[in-house]
C-alpha cells in the first residue's frame, strides 16, 4: 500500500464514526461538481475535532475545510486528504446586546435575518450571501457597501497542524479584499461580530431590497458567485471586461459563462470541474490578450496545482501563528 494509502487508512481508523471514505464532494459545493475526499469529517463536538487535528498532525495529510461549499471548485481527480466540515457542531447563535457570537457553520442569510429579529443592524448585507460564518471570515465575504471585517471582533482558530487553538482578533487575521490570512489548515469554530441597535423597520426594507436585486442581477442554478476579483474594486469590474469582449454565453461542455451576469460561471447538466475550468482559463486568457489584465480568481480553486495562477498567494497561506 503507498505511503498515502496508509495514511488515509489509518485516519479512517482513528476517526471511527465521525468520518467516512470516498465521499463525493460535488454535493457539498454549490457548483455541484467535483471529485470525492479520500476521508470526510464531521466532528459533533471539539473533542471530536481536537481528535481530527491530532490525526492530521500524526498523518500529515493535507486538509480542506468545507462550510457552504458556495466558493469552491473542486477538481474531478478529487482531494487526497481530510475534508472537515463543522456541519454538524457550529451551527448555532448566540445575543448578548450588541455582541452577536456565531458558530462557523451558520448560514449568512440566516443569521443576517435573526440579526435583525433581534434589533440588530448591520448585518443585513450578508442576506445574499450564500456562504457560512467560517468562509465568510477566511474570504472576508461582502456586498452592498459592506464586509465581514466591518463588524468582525475575532475568532475562535484551531489549526490542524498543530492541535493548538486559540482565540484570534481581527487585525491578526489580515482581512482584505476577499481574502485573509487563514490557511487550508486553519479552521474558524466561531466568530463574535459587533453590531448595533437600529430601526428594525428599515433594515427589514434592506433585507427584502437586497433579496429582490440579487435575484434581478445574479443566476440562480449551479454558480459559486463571482469567478474572478475585480481588478479593481469600485472602479474596474471582472464582469465588464469579459462582456466587453462578448464572453457571455461562452460554453465548454456542461460550463458556461452566464448570460446574466458575465462573472459567474453556470454549471449545467453532465457538467464537469474539468468544463468550469476549460471556461475560467479561457476567459481568463482572452481577458489578458485583449484588456492586458490578469484576472485573479475570487474562487477557491482545490486540487488544480497544474495551473500555476492557482497558487496565488491570495489563496493559499502559509497561516496564521497560534
Ligand atoms: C450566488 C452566489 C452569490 C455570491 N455572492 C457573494 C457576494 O456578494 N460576496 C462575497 O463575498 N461572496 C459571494 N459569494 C461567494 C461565497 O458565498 C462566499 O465566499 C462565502 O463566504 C463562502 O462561504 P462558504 O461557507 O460557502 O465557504 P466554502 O466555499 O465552503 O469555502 C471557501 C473557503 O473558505 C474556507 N472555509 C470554509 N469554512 C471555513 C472554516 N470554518 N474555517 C476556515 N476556513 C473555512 C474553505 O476552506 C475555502 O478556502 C457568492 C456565491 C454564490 C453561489
Amino acid at each position: 500500500m503507498s505511503t498515502v494509502k496508509s495514511q488515509q487508512q489509518e485516519a479512517l481508523a482513528r476517526l471511527g464514526s465521525i468520518a467516512t471514505a470516498n465521499e463525493s464532494l460535488a454535493q457539498y459545493t454549490t457548483y455541484r461538481v467535483g471529485g470525492d475526499a479520500a476521508v470526510f469529517a464531521s466532528p459533533r463536538n471539539e473533542d471530536d475535532l481536537h481528535l481530527v487535528a491530532e490525526v492530521v498532525r500524526d498523518t500529515g495529510l493535507p486538509t480542506l475545510v468545507v462550510g457552504r461549499g458556495s466558493n469552491l471548485l473542486v477538481a474531478d481527480a478529487g482531494f487526497a486528504g481530510i475534508v472537515v466540515s463543522l456541519a454538524n457542531m457550529a451551527e448555532w447563535v448566540r445575543f448578548e446586546d450588541v455582541v452577536v457570537n456565531v458558530g462557523a457553520a451558520m448560514a449568512l442569510p440566516v443569521l443576517a435575518r435573526r440579526c435583525v429579529a433581534a434589533g440588530l443592524v448591520g448585518f443585513e448585507w450578508a442576506v445574499g450571501v450564500p456562504g457560512s460564518v467560517g468562509g465568510a471570515v477566511r474570504m472576508n465575504a461582502g456586498g452592498h457597501g459592506s464586509d465581514m471585517a466591518a463588524s468582525l471582533v475575532g475568532v475562535h482558530l484551531l489549526d490542524l497542524r498543530t492541535t493548538n487553538n486559540a482565540w484570534v482578533a481581527v487585525d491578526k487575521l489580515h482581512l482584505r479584499f476577499r481574502g485573509s490570512d487563514i490557511a487550508d489548515h486553519q479552521v474558524v469554530i466561531d466568530a463574535q461580530l459587533l453590531l448595533q441597535r437600529g430601526d428594525t423597520e428599515a433594515a427589514e426594507a434592506t433585507l427584502t431590497e437586497i433579496v429582490r436585486w440579487r435575484r434581478e442581477h445574479q443566476p440562480g442554478g449551479q454558480n459559486a458567485g463571482s469567478v474572478f476579483v475585480n481588478p479593481i474594486p469600485g472602479q474596474l469590474a471582472a464582469a465588464e471586461l469579459i462582456d466587453k469582449i462578448g464572453l457571455r454565453g461562452f460554453r465548454i461542455g456542461g460550463a458556461a459563462v452566464s448570460e446574466k451576469h458575465a462573472n459567474f460561471i453556470q454549471a449545467g447538466e453532465n457538467c464537469t470541474a474539468a468544463d468550469v475550468r476549460a471556461v475560467i482559463e479561457h476567459v481568463r486568457a482572452e481577458v489578458k490578450r485583449t484588456a492586458g489584465v490578469e484576472l485573479r480568481s475570487e474562487v477557491t480553486l482545490v486540487g488544480f496545482d497544474d495551473l500555476p495562477w492557482a497558487n496565488d498567494v491570495t489563496l493559499h497561506h502559509i497561516g496564521i501563528a497560534l
